[in-house]
This record gives structure tokens, C-alpha cells and sequence, in this order.
């Protein structure tokens, strides 16, 4: 295991310049493997597109077009693309005007062709990643389509990989590469699907890539180069004494990724975990700086090592007296969320309700509250947040529950969550207090005594 896979996501690819920098952070850091997201703000700038073509907006289509077409080709001017690379640029361009236009006349489109629309994206991008790395390496830097190696189910927007298929080809298309000493460039967040098409892994999906490459190939090391330096101990916005982790467990950072911290697109650790790959996390702009080591088993071990916030969060509650001594109840409760294809947080019972958070915008649902209520009576609360703690030793700690309720004396909390996890409490409370008990909780914990105990 010698290989280092590194990611670049769109600030890191916001020009020429951005591009070239990242190039060098990867050669410095002896990158064997270069996975990088679209130019910053493509892919939004694509997803309108489609909007607007689907609204049969010509005009405004062309317009967006233009823009995203200019913006591609200085940068392709900028790096001396050769001519090959710039035709192959010029090619994907065009076509993504076409399917703009193919979208407009049919006044249609699938999943399907929204997946190859948006791949376009980081088809562009890694051509100009081949083009600024080869420009400072020695070794010959090749680029290999993604679609190669990442396998994928038909479940365009979100597909989800097909691991062993992804380690097969990448052991007979990148392994051999890599013995031989070239240095590869792919795309994240695409992959083939199973029938055979572009498939994309759902939003922000690049890092995830990045760890599957890394787990397919057994890197010793992923790194995702971003636009801060590493993972803090609470979101720096809020909280000016918010500090950076040198290390973190992939447990607690799984739990942080859930509970807000947007560092890292949530599952993108999954394949890293199964293979104790670790994961760092650096700002190409500051890579100097020391960023975040995402590990199995980090050396110090604080009590509280990060705190996270949730906006904008609902519950529901959902109460009938049948629920007691009855068995089905809640398969019968999660199965209307699962219909509804709604993603659930935390969840409680007492002996006749059970209650359930959620983002706020999937419980404005109508149908969801139709069906939860021919269970039981139900309750919607609103303008809530979820604040989450995520530590080495929160569910052994004597005491623990009684340092953070003190804190939070004077707010009210409308509900916790413990022991689902050993490395995570949480709670939930109305969303005008939060940031004061994000800043009370930061300063008992992560500034106090406590930090080191
Ligand atoms: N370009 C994709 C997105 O913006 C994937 C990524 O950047 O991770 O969602
Ligand atoms: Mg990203």
C-alpha cells in the first residue's frame, strides 16, 4: 500500500491559476492518483441550464451557455491546452449545448440524461488537471475516465457503487499504470451504472469517489484538498474560538459529516473506514497549514472533540395509546418515511409516542402527515436545531449530561439523543438559542479544563 489519492473539489478548480496551484500541492504531496471535481460553480451552473432549457427559455439557455462556454475555454487558453485537448474540450462543450437544446425540444428530460449532462462538468475539469500536472511532473501523468473504474447501480442522481466490480477494474486499468510509475488524473462523482450509462453518485459526491479510487486500488492515504484547512472543533462562522483538529476518529467525523459540519460529503468516509484507509483533510490555498487526519484510532482522546449544528430542523411526533403492549408499531411508522423516501435523524419513544426529527423541508409534506396520522395523532414542531457532541468518551463520562445541561440551563431542550452511538449526544432546542448554546457548550468544553482533561 504506497499509493496517495488526492481530490481537488471546485474552489480548488476555480481558474488557471486555482488549477496550477492544486497541481503543485499534488506533486509536493506525491499524489499517484488526482480525482477532481468540475471548475467551481459549474456544476449548479449546469443543473440551472437544464432548468432553464426545460422552461424552453432559448435566450436565457444560450446565455448561460455562453458564460459557461467562455469560462471553460480561458482557462483552456490559460494552461496552453494543446490542440487535441482543446478540441476535446471544444467537443463537450458543444455537446452539452446540444443536450440544452435536446432537453428544450422535448420538453423532457430523465435521470438518466441529467447524470451525462452534469458529467460534463468533470469531464472538462480533469482534462485541465492532465494538462497543469503534466506540466510539473516528470512522470507521464495520464488521464483515465472515471466510468472505467467506478461502477455504479442504475439509480441515476444518487447511484451507489458496486465495490467489487470497482476494485476488478481498477486492478486491471490503474494498478498497472500506477507500478509503472505513471501519475493518473479521473473524474470524481461520475461512474458507469450497470446498463451501461453515465451515472452520478448524488451531490458533492467527488469525495466519495476519492475513497472509493483510494479503496479499490488500497491507497495508503486519501487527501481532500478544499477551500479550509481541515475539520474545526466547531463551525468557525459561529464561534470565534473554534479550533483546528488535528485528528479526528472516522467514527466522529461520520457523526459530524450527519450533523452538519460540511466538510466532507458524509459517506465519502465509508470506503476509506473499510480499508483503515486515513483520510486528510487540507486547504489547496494554505497547504502549508495543518489540516484534519481522519483516523481509526486518534491519540488524544477529548472528551468532547467537536461540536456540530443543524439548522432548520422539524419533529414530528406521532401519538395513539395503541402503541402500547402492540408489536409493528414502528415498523409501520418508519415504513410511511421510507415510502415517502424520507431521511430520518433522531428518534425517541415513550410507551405511547414516538417522535422523529427531520430537515425541515421534508416535513412539509403533505402526504407524509396523511399517512402518519391514519397512525396516530400527530404533532409537527418547527425552527428547531439539532447540536450534536461528538467525542472519544461521551457515553462513559460520568457527569457529562450534568456539565452540558448546566450550561444549556436557561434553554429550553425539547429533546436527546444518547447511547445509539458511544461517541455522540445530541440534542435538540429552539433554533433562536442555538448559537449561544453552541458558543456556551465550545467555551465548557473545547476551552476550558475540560479541552485537555
Ligand atoms: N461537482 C459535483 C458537485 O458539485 C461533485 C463534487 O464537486 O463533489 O456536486
Ligand atoms: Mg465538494
Amino acid at each position: 500500500m504506497t499509493w496517495v489519492v488526492a481530490k481537488f473539489g471546485g474552489s480548488s478548480m476555480a481558474d488557471a491559476k486555482a488549477i496550477r496551484r492544486s497541481a503543485s500541492v499534488a506533486q509536493n504531496r506525491k499524489a499517484n492518483v488526482v480525482i477532481v471535481s468540475a471548475t467551481y460553480g459549474t456544476t449548479n451552473q449546469l443543473l440551472e441550464l437544464i432548468d432553464i432549457a426545460l422552461a424552453g427559455n432559448e435566450n436565457k439557455r444560450d446565455q448561460l451557455f455562453n458564460d459557461l462556454y467562455n469560462r471553460h475555454l480561458s482557462i483552456a487558453q490559460a494552461l496552453e491546452l494543446s490542440d487535441e485537448d482543446s478540441n476535446q474540450v471544444h467537443e463537450l462543450l458543444l455537446e452539452i449545448k446540444a443536450l440544452a437544446k435536446g432537453i428544450t425540444l422535448l420538453g423532457d428530460y430523465s435521470f438518466r440524461a441529467k447524470d451525462n449532462l452534469l458529467s460534463h462538468g468533470e469531464r472538462l475539469s480533469s482534462i485541465f488537471m492532465q494538462k497543469a500536472l503534466s506540466q510539473c511532473l516528470d512522470q507521464e501523468v495520464l488521464l483515465v475516465d472515471a466510468r472505467k473504474i467506478i461502477a455504479t447501480n442504475n439509480h441515476y442522481g444518487s447511484a451507489s457503487p458496486m465495490i467489487e466490480k470497482t476494485a476488478k477494474q481498477a486492478e486491471q486499468h490503474l494498478v498497472p499504470l500506477l507500478k509503472s510509475g505513471k501519475v493518473i488524473v479521473s473524474q470524481g462523482f461520475i461512474g458507469l451504472s450497470e446498463e451501461g450509462y453515465t451515472s452520478t453518485l448524488g451531490r458533492g459526491g467527488s469525495d466519495y469517489s476519492a475513497s472509493l479510487f483510494a479503496e479499490a486500488i488500497g491507497a495508503k492515504l486519501v487527501e481532500i484538498w478544499t477551500d479550509v484547512a481541515g475539520i474545526a472543533s466547531t463551525d468557525p462562522r459561529l464561534c470565534n474560538n473554534a479550533k483546528p483538529l488535528k485528528e479526528i476518529t472516522y467514527k466522529e467525523a461520520c457523526e459530524l459529516a450527519t450533523f452538519g459540519a460540511k466538510v466532507l460529503h458524509p459517506t465519502s468516509l465509508w470506503p476509506a473506514m473499510r480499508k483503515n484507509i486515513p483520510v486528510y483533510v487540507g486547504s489547496s490555498m494554505e497547504p502549508e497549514k495543518q489540516g484534519t487526519k481522519i483516523v481509526l484510532e486518534a491519540q488524544d482522546k477529548p472528551l468532547v472533540r467537536a461540536i456540530a449544528l443543524r439548522r432548520k430542523q422539524s419533529l414530528l411526533t406521532i401519538t395513539t395509546p395503541r402503541m402500547v403492549n402492540t408489536h409493528g408499531f414502528l415498523q409501520n411508522v418508519f415504513r410511511v418515511f421510507a415510502e415517502h423516501e424520507i431521511s430520518v435523524d433522531l428518534v425517541t419513544t415513550s410507551e405511547i409516542s414516538v417522535a422523529i426529527t427531520m430537515n425541515e423541508s421534508s416535513a412539509i409534506n403533505e402526504s407524509l402527515l396523511q399517512a402518519l396520522s391514519e397512525i396516530g395523532e400527530v404533532e409537527q414542531e418547527k425552527d428547531l436545531a439539532l447540536i450534536s457532541l461528538v467525542g472519544t468518551r461521551i457515553s462513559n463520562t460520568a457527569g457529562l449530561s450534568k456539565e452540558i445541561f448546566t450550561q444549556l440551563a436557561d434553554i429550553n431542550v425539547r429533546m436527546i439523543c444518547q447511547g445509539a452511538s458511544a461517541s455522540n449526544i445530541c440534542f435538540l432546542i429552539e433554533e433562536n438559542h442555538a448559537e449561544d448554546a453552541v458558543k456556551m457548550l465550545h467555551r465548557r468544553f473545547l476551552e476550558s479544563e475540560f479541552a485537555n482533561s
